[in-house]
């Protein structure tokens, strides 16, 4: 290789690391100031480097589907998650990713990685905030993937929009593309952790469904939204009935005492380190 093509190499190496920067002098991606301060969840409409931008983040999709899943998880526990508002409504970020959309789908369930990375200017700067991604690219197979406080620290999660087999955000009531949206927050939440009852991280569970399971689901429960399988809809869909897993367990993490979730409990946590 001559001296030309190995700088092109390495200057393609390079630009593979160059993390987007936020939107100059527009609004658009920018954090408007909060409505409320304390730990929150902002939603993030992202696209890959040469995808088509669908506007999601203003024409309403991403707002309805944040008002949807959260009015679906008030109905169900009597709690919402803390979303980042401006003037009463949902501060949408944008960033259009430096990673094609066949390099982030090549990625599988690594992708989320160079998300964290790509959008660590969103994260960094707001330490008290997780991140919902609604990418709108395809990661096939995926419907969307999380960090977790006892994997990978990061606080995003993901739904790969093209990739859902359900619509997002088309109704004011949850579909089950929506309620994907609130499963991949719940991993990112802390649920379900290993030493829950029916855990998929738990090697006897995992030997008794008799299949190659995801760590941070529900064995025991085809209706659970932390079920391992894909929601193929959502009736009778419903939070750890049993609370014995996730949602009012004493023997392992308790999402319900999440401070990114009001009504606020005594002694709420933010599940990453500050
Ligand atoms: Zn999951």
């Amino acid at each position: 290789m001559s001296l030309a093509g190995v700088l092109a190499a390495v200057l393609l190496v390079v630009a593979g690391c160059v993390k987007p920067e936020l939107p100059a002098g527009s609004a658009r991606g920018r954090d408007l100031a909060d409505d409320v301060s304390g730990a929150q969840v902002r939603a993030l409409y992202v696209v890959p480097s040469d995808g088509e931008d669908h506007h999601h983040d203003t024409d309403g999709t991403i707002a309805r589907s944040v008002g949807a899943w959260n009015d679906w998880l008030f109905h169900e526990t009597g709690k919402r998650v803390i979303i980042d508002t401006h003037g009463g409504e949902p501060d949408i970020g944008f960033a259009r990713l430096m990673v094609s959309s066949s390099d982030l789908a090549s990625q599988n369930v690594a992708a989320i990685v160079t998300l964290d990375l790509q959008l660590s200017a969103f994260t960094a700067a707001a330490p008290n905030k997780l991140f919902v991604v609604y990418y709108d690219g395809a990661n096939p197979g995926l419907c969307g993937t999380a960090n977790s406080p006892e994997g990978v620290v990061g606080r995003v999660a993901v739904v790969y929009m093209q990739s859902c087999k359900s619509p997002i955000g088309e109704s004011e009531v949850a579909s089950a593309g929506d309620l994907a949206v609130l499963h991949e927050l719940f991993h990112a939440l802390g649920a379900v952790s290993y030493s829950c009852p029916h855990s998929s991280s738990n090697l006897t569970n995992i030997i008794q469904t008799g299949e190659l399971v995801a760590a941070g689901h529900v064995t025991d429960d085809p209706k659970d939204l932390m079920w391992y399988r894909a929601m193929k809809d959502t009736s009778g869909v419903h939070i750890d009935v049993a609370h014995d897993d996730y949602w009012g367990s004493t023997n392992c993490t308790d999402v319900s005492k999440s401070a990114l979730l009001t009504p606020t409990e005594p002694g709420a946590w933010f599940p990453y380190p500050s």
